[in-house]
């Protein structure tokens, strides 16, 4: 699915330049789990950004299915990222004056679907991942691990074939954390969804079925 060519990335500042990925080179399988491993700094936020189509590569490729990113317009790279792309991020990211409800339909009112099937396809992950109590709860009344099935279930409502997701149990306990991690070990096996996955870890990443070591340059 991915095809990772010779990556390099740099961000120029005004005190220089920081090296942070210096050709990287890998491939993700369609439907496989990719683990993103590395210390803090190593650059694997950045590489998620790339793969997302978020940020642009210094040199080198991402390629999608044959398609380098890079070359996509801007308009191209927003409707992929909307329709085969979702993305759940450590910090949940939803919108603090929307419900539950709400914040799992909005990509799929930006995609231009008519507003009672996105909301009912809102319902339908939520209910799916136990939140069907919840749906009009706004953020801040709902637990952490709530708030990121909520998020999750928003990466997933325009039905996208990839996840990529920066330690979305990083701020979870233990509990909350499986939770997580069996919803999105339950999409990959019945969704042929392919995760990229940020994560600290170890015993996650060994359930992998590759891992990506980032080395701080
Ligand atoms: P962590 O595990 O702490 O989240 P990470 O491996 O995800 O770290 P990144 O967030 O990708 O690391 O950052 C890698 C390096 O790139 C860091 O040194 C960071 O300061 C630098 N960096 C990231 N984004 C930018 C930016 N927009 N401008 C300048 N430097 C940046």
């Amino acid at each position: 699915l991915y095809d990772v060519k010779d990556l390099h990335k740099d961000f120029r500042l005004a005190g220089g330049v920081v090296k942070v990925l210096c050709g990287l080179n890998f491939t993700v399988q369609r439907g496989q789990w990719t683990a993103l491993v590395g210390p803090s700094g190593s650059g694997k936020t950045t590489l998620l950004h790339l793969l997302g189509g978020l940020d642009r590569p210094t040199s080198g490729a991402v390629m999608l299915e044959g398609v380098d990113l890079a070359t996509l317009s801007a308009r191209r790279l927003t409707a992929l990222r909307r329709r085969r792309i979702g993305f759940v991020f450590q910090a949940y990211h939803l919108f603090p004056e929307l419900s539950a409800w709400e914040n799992a339909a909005l990509p799929a009112l930006h995609w231009g679907e008519a507003r009672d099937d996105a909301f009912a396809k809102a319902r339908q992950w939520l209910e799916r991942f136990g939140l069907g109590e919840r749906l009009e709860h706004r953020p801040q009344e709902l637990s952490g691990g709530e708030q990121q099935r909520v998020a999750i279930a928003r990466a997933l409502i325009n039905d996208p074939d990839v996840i990529l997701a920066d330690e979305p149990t990083g701020n979870l306990d233990a509990a909350a954390a499986a939770d997580i991690m069996a919803i999105l070990a339950e999409l990959r096996a019945t969704g042929n969804k392919t995760l990229v996955m940020v994560t600290h870890d170890q015993a996650l990443a060994a359930r992998a079925d590759a891992v990506v070591s980032l080395m701080k340059q």
